[in-house]
């Protein structure tokens, strides 16, 4: 009967490093006919390394990190430990930060000794009248190799450009290149950039790319993808995904993730790999062929 057939499979399940913990996914699985991925540490090992140092004329690259990596150690963000980590490298101390704040989608702010300095994307620069456009070429290049470029200005005044590059994981290509082939479609949903975005989702061999998408959107972009294709996964670690994660017919956590997302999430990942995905369908699928 069913309850046996759910419990062989989640026994094969967590051989393979997958944790089920609602029963019910082992059967939505065979019939899911899209899936959804976070891009920072689900695709990606989300763990960026700064690659790129950009000052503007007159300011030199220490003045860029110490500023940068002082605001960034009050932030939680993958992007904010690549800043700190590479100030850190250089032997920088640290400044001490006030009124410190964090803008979705957008970036950090605080003051150091009562001057206001920001780190951020685009958006957050126009939001507060600093002139980059001299830099747009640079910021292009950047995003078309698929780094993540972050702005640094001092009150009024662009002084650097950071850019970062988060590796993808080992098996993410191989993982979504099996699922395609099974006639799955696949989408990444980012906040990142939709230049950056795109060229890790072509990198990755992802079908369809959905960038710039702030942290509570995610459940509508869902919702959209249901609308679509009625029965949908999504995949992600961090706690903005928890409700996309809940929205989606099977959500899937990373193991490595927050527990606010492994909470979220019907099933895990132990080790974080997506080709475990692919063993959860197959799993689904020979179960119910069993039971019929
Ligand atoms: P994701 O989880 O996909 O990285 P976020 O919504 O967290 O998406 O971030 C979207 C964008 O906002 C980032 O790509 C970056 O440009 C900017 N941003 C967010 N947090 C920070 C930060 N701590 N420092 C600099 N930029 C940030
Ligand atoms: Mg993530």
């Amino acid at each position: 009967g069913t309850p046996t057939a759910l419990m062989v499979g989640s026994g094969i399940g967590a051989e393979k490093g997958i944790l089920i913990r609602n029963g019910e996914a082992v059967q939505t699985f065979k019939d899911v006919k899209a899936i959804a991925f976070d891009k920072t540490g689900t695709i990606t090992k989300g763990k960026p390394e700064v690659t790129d140092l950009i000052t503007v004329e007159g300011v030199e690259e220490k003045e860029v990190l110490y500023f940068a990596g002082s605001i960034e150690n009050g932030s939680e963000h993958p992007l904010a430990h690549a800043i700190v980590e590479k100030a850190k490298d250089q032997q920088i101390s640290l400044g001490e930060v006030k009124d410190f704040q964090a803008i979705v989608g957008m970036g950090v702010v605080g003051k150091i000794d009562g001057v206001k300095i920001l780190v951020g994307n685009r958006k957050l620069m126009q939001e507060n009248k600093i002139a980059y456009e001299a830099y747009e070429e640079e910021l292009v290049r950047l995003e078309e190799e698929a780094k993540t470029a972050m702005l640094m200005a001092r009150e009024n005044q662009l002084l650097g450009i950071v850019a970062v590059a988060d590796p993808l994981k080992e098996d993410s290509i191989a993982a979504i290149r099996e699922l395609e082939a099974m006639g799955i479609v696949t989408a990444m949903i980012t906040g990142d950039n939709r230049r950056t975005a795109a060229a890790i989702g072509k990198r990755v061999g992802i079908s369809h790319v959905i960038a710039e998408v702030l942290p509570d959107g995610k459940v509508e972009e869902v919702v959209r993808l249901q609308e679509k294709y009625h029965t949908v996964a999504m995949v992600g670690d961090g706690i903005n995904d928890a409700p996309a994660l809940k929205q989606a017919n099977v959500g899937i956590a990373i193991g490595t993730g927050t527990d606010i997302a492994i909470e979220a999430a019907d099933v895990t990942l132990v080790r974080g790999e997506l080709s475990g995905i692919i063993s959860a369908i197959k799993l689904s699928k020979a179960t119910f062929r069993k039971i019929k």
